[in-house]
């Protein structure tokens, strides 16, 4: 099997139940089934991860935030957090939960 898009020779990869042909220089996926997909090596970072606040007590000794409107509920307030996410240099995220509807957010600074 070789890539259609670099030429390059294929590798079969297990995906689900499936065998695909998978590209190792340009990530390029063939499916068995004849149905070409292109595929996008996006790695995942640890910031994409959801913050799942399961804890209220925790929220309510967060500062809130007032001049923060919710792009859920368009409620105003929102209690914050600055979580430094990944090296030292780089500036903190913060994370904000809507006070009415528990909504969660960040916002890089
Ligand atoms: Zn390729
Ligand atoms: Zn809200």
């Amino acid at each position: 099997m070789i890539c259609p898009k670099c030429g390059h020779l294929m590798r079969p990869k297990k995906e689900k139940n499936a065998i695909v042909f998978e590209c190792p220089v340009c990530g390029f996926i063939s499916a068995g089934n004849g149905n070409l997909k292109v595929s996008r090596h996006v790695a995942r970072r640890p910031e994409d991860n959801v913050i799942v606040i399961d804890n209220p007590e925790k929220l309510i000794a967060l500062p809130v935030d007032e001049d923060v409107v919710c792009p859920k509920c368009g409620n105003r307030g929102a209690y914050v957090q600055v979580v430094q996410t990944r090296s030292a240099d780089e500036p903190p995220t913060r994370i904000y939960t809507c006070t009415k509807c528990k909504y969660t957010w960040r916002e890089y600074t």
